[in-house]
């Protein structure tokens, strides 16, 4: 979709009054008119408690349905009402994604004894002494439901690993031992093998578990008339399996279906080498560029500007990288927490909003502020300035001007149909100016920073050259002087 925009439709401590899903009907009017062109759901599936976001998954198949885990509703709301949200997306010619939690299982309903062996922390190729009995929740028969839409029940069987062992009552990470039982080897290669994240540890290799979660997959995308899932944690879940599924999914709902991955690691490599095996269907959020955001933002002038995107996906596949400035695992307290300062979000914003390559999303806790003991305040205003002039004025060729370490701009020339042009500049350091040619063309044509960073206006010399200044700090965007956003 050219100049799409995805908006990620939630942060991590939002209320758990279960208003989420009829509160956030109410923007969606406001999102379209910038130019959002798809919502990422929170995962909607039931969790092991209310005020649970959904990524301590339970039951795959309650949607909001059940009254399961001490409630019908999830944190969000209930299946009517979800409903009624992806009704109200579709209404406005939105695109829906809904987030795909299937490396774990939290909340079993009963416990299970097996064999196993505990395993190094930091090394979980190492067993840590003998094999031995062990008691643990896996087993899942979800009597809430009663076998609707799927009578599949889990069993330690279907898992590769837990952290407690009630026996003994000692944490720690046991892989489940049995014929044909170890982790899955196609996972990231931390910790020597980190196919183990959290709670019991889906096993990827087990045929049943495979058919299982195809069936469900089909069901969760018809029964949500879904576009596209992000697929959680995908570091930690067999790219063997991945690509696989992927597959099917394909097959089943065509090529256009949209799967994007959250692959958490700052090394550009690893996350190329999933790509690939996974056939580049599923695109990446690109982690990469996020870090650098991260780290200028907190070394400021020290860090070379015109490396802003080295080493990124965007860079490396522009048409695999969904790009990002923050989102709910890199808020304050979280599991990832690398937080953009504020300072730099207007820029990072403006970075993956107006060039050329990579589909951006703006993150909620960005664009409404977040809520809780770590509150920070929304940043709409800002954005929306960016986002419509995505909408309206970003198009065309791009000509970079990565002057100094501290200095950047680019300059978008339009197409037939948005024939404007549109410049960005950005300096760390100090105020200064960079001159672009925008085409003789141009000449006596006066161009405004919408930001309201700068004041001066920029007209166009005779030989269509404009010297456009940014202040310390700072982003400045322009378009023609007069332009409607
Ligand atoms: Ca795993």
């Amino acid at each position: 979709m050219i100049n799409g925009i995805m908006f990620q439709a939630f942060e991590w401590y939002m209320p758990t009054d279960g208003n989420y899903y009829r509160e956030f009907k109410k923007k969606l009017d406001d999102l379209k008119r910038i130019g959002v062109t798809a919502i990422w759901l929170p995962p909607v599936t039931k969790a092991i408690s209310l005020d649970n976001t959904g990524y301590g998954i339970y039951d795959l198949y309650d949607l909001g349905e059940f009254d399961q885990k001490k409630s019908k509703r999830t944190k969000y709301g209930t299946k009517e009402e979800l409903l009624e949200l992806i009704d109200a997306i579709k209404g406005l010619d939105m695109q829906v994604y809904a987030d795909v939690v299937i490396n774990h299982k939290a909340g079993a309903d009963y416990e299970e004894e097996f064999m196993a062996v505990p395993v190094d922390w930091d090394d979980r190729t190492k067993e840590m002494g003998e094999y031995r009995k062990i008691r643990a929740w896996t087993g899942f028969d979800f009597p809430g439901r009663a076998n609707k839409h799927s009578d599949f029940k889990w069993n330690f069987n279907h898992f590769t690993g837990v952290d407690f062992d009630s026996i003994s009552g000692e944490q720690g990470i046991y892989k489940i031992l049995g014929e044909n039982k170890d982790w899955n080897w196609g996972v990231s290669a931390e910790k020597g093998n980190y196919d183990y994240l959290m709670f019991a540890d889906i096993d990827h290799a087990h045929p049943e578990v495979k058919e299982e979660l195809k069936g469900w997959i089909d069901w969760f995308i018809k029964e949500l008339s879904l576009d596209g899932i992000r697929l959680d944690a995908v570091k930690h879940i067999d790219k063997t399996f991945m690509e696989e599924f992927s597959s099917y999914i394909y097959e089943k709902h065509g090529k256009d279906f949209y799967l994007f991955g959250e692959y958490w690691d700052g090394n550009l490599d690893n996350k190329m080498d999933y790509m690939s095996a996974t056939n580049y269907r599923i695109d990446l959020l690109d982690v990469s560029l996020h870090y650098n955001f991260f780290n200028i933002s907190k070394e400021g002038a020290d860090y070379d500007l015109t490396k802003i995107l080295k080493e990124t996906v965007v860079s490396d596949e522009p048409l695999k990288a969904v790009t990002f400035v923050d989102n709910h695992d890199t808020q304050f307290n979280q599991s990832l927490e690398s937080y953009v300062e504020t300072w730099f979000k207007e820029i990072a914003y403006g970075l993956i909003l107006l060039r050329k390559d990579g589909f951006p999303c703006i993150f909620y806790g960005d664009y409404y502020g977040i809520g809780g003991e770590f509150m920070t305040d929304p940043m709409k205003d800002m954005i929306d300035k960016l986002a419509l002039v995505r909408k309206n004025y970003a198009f065309g060729d791009q000509d970079d001007y990565f002057m100094e370490k501290n200095l950047i701009g680019f300059l978008r020339h339009g197409n037939e149909e948005h024939p404007n042009k549109m410049v960005a500049v950005i300096s760390i350091t100090e105020k200064k100016t960079v001159s672009m040619f925008l085409g003789e063309d141009q000449k006596g044509k006066v161009f405004e920073d919408i930001t309201g960073n700068t004041v001066e206006k920029t007209v166009i010399n005779e030989e269509g050259y404009g010297n456009f200044i940014a202040e310390a700090g700072k982003i400045s965007v322009y378009i023609e002087d007069g332009l409607p956003l």
